[in-house]
């Protein structure tokens, strides 16, 4: 994942960019709205909102089941997005692209289906100090289950992972090492390349969490030679309840499946029934059809500007507000990794994040306070919680201005 500046063609034209996303023409509040809390979820352009009103205006049928026309063409709908998805991630084969309903759904399932297969008590599954609790809490779940425990990477004080201590804690009870890409909380972009090499010489597969990095740049799982890769659709520029699970052919095969029901039988009898190829092993019952479809024409949108001059000009928007926030007085930024995305973690001295949060709101930004589901990064920092300003390439230099104004109001009105 790279993340340095790129030569932004300049016949990309961002504010015609900016404009196709309805959701952003309008007032919060009196105000218009600064959207700065696309970490959570992105918003979608016109194109993604009229492809999922097309699709249930005139397409929608079940999938993979009808012989009628319309459940076919529903079919070549929803699949297609398995080949751009394939395209996007590169990806060998495109049953190792398993449709999920999230980032969560995805580590769920191998938590689940790797996890209670093959940890015994005794095992380790590493994780890092900056998970957020979707790479925490399922592999707790099947801890208890197995006896398998877990071991943390810590971080220093800047956010960055101590890898020395990733390299201590490698050993012969390791059976799974899982660590988030880019930090929802901190921003951090962690070596995941290297964590994947190194346990790759000791055999041990990992998985990473890949939420916060597809929407921001060109990832390639096989030059990273991760094992599995997960993320959400709603984080890039497509809809809610819908994700991606990419998984090596040789492991998703040796795994059962995580959930049963229709779409994931080969044939199915009271005595036994045996299980459908890769990917619908995975896939059990009727999936989000219509956000699957959104999924795909959301591909399409970002390759149209491309995922490199995406990640160039949010390189730029998160180096003009660190500048810019650095300069507020009483600010402190919470995260200071040397290599960092599309997040920025802050406090103001003596403003609780919530109070400040609801005050930014009434000016129109939107930004989100709190623990950004990583308590223990919270724990490491002593802290209750951030504001956190996460940006996406439809943002402009006017939306962080008004950021800067809207904390100066902030401290203003508390002081
Ligand atoms: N991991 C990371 C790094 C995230 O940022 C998020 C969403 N905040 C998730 C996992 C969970 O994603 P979802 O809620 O879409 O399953």
């Amino acid at each position: 994942m790279n993340h340095t500046k790129t030569d932004i063609p300049s016949t990309i034209n961002w504010n015609e960019i900016r404009s196709q996303f309805p959701v952003l023409n309008q007032e919060v509040n009196g105000k218009r709205l600064v959207y700065l809390d696309n970490g959570a979820s992105s918003q979608m352009p016109q194109i993604v909102v009229d492809r999922i009103n097309a699709y249930h205006s005139h397409e929608h049928a079940n999938v993979h089941r009808g012989i009628h026309s319309l459940s076919q063409h529903a079919t070549d709908a929803f699949e297609s997005t398995r080949e751009k998805v394939q395209k996007l991630i590169n990806a060998r084969y495109l049953e190792e692209v398993i449709y999920t309903t999230g980032t969560t759904d995805s580590i769920n399932l191998v938590a689940s289906s790797y996890g209670r297969t093959y940890f015994k008590e005794g095992d380790e599954i590493l994780v890092t100090e900056m998970e957020h609790h979707a790479n925490i809490v399922p592999w707790q779940i099947i801890g208890e289950q197995t006896g398998a425990k877990l071991k943390v990477i810590p971080m220093d004080e800047n956010g960055e992972l101590i890898m020395e201590k990733f390299y201590e804690l490698l050993s012969a009870k390791t059976k799974f090492v899982s660590v988030i890409h880019v930090s929802n909380a901190l921003g951090t972009i962690n070596p995941v390349k290297e964590i994947i090499d190194a346990a790759h010489d000791r055999n041990i597969p990992v998985l990473v969490d890949g939420a916060q990095a597809v929407p921001h740049s060109t990832v390639d799982v096989q030059e990273l030679d991760a094992d599995f890769y997960a993320f959400s659709a709603h984080k890039m520029c497509g809809p809610t309840g819908f994700g991606i699970l990419y998984g090596k052919k040789e492991l998703l095969d040796a795994m059962p499946p995580y959930r049963g029901g229709g779409d994931m039988i080969d044939k199915v009898t009271f005595e036994k029934t045996t299980w459908n190829d890769l990917p619908h092993k995975f896939e059990a019952g009727t999936p989000p059809i219509a956000a699957g479809v959104g999924l795909g024409t959301a591909i399409d949108y970002l390759n149209s500007i491309g995922m490199d001059n995406i990640a160039g000009r949010e390189a730029e928007l998160i180096t003009y507000a660190t500048g810019k926030l650095s300069k507020i007085d009483g600010l402190r930024i919470v995260g200071t990794a040397h290599k960092k995305a599309s997040v920025i973690s802050f406090l103001l001295d003596g403003v609780h994040p919530t109070d400040a949060g609801t005050i930014l709101d009434k000016e129109g930004i939107a930004v989100r306070t709190g623990h950004h589901c990583a308590q223990p990064v919270m724990d490491h920092f002593n802290i209750p919680g951030t504001l956190r300003a996460s940006i996406s390439f439809y943002n402009n230099e006017d939306d962080i201005d008004r950021l800067v104004e809207g904390i100066e109001y902030t401290k203003e009105f508390f002081e």
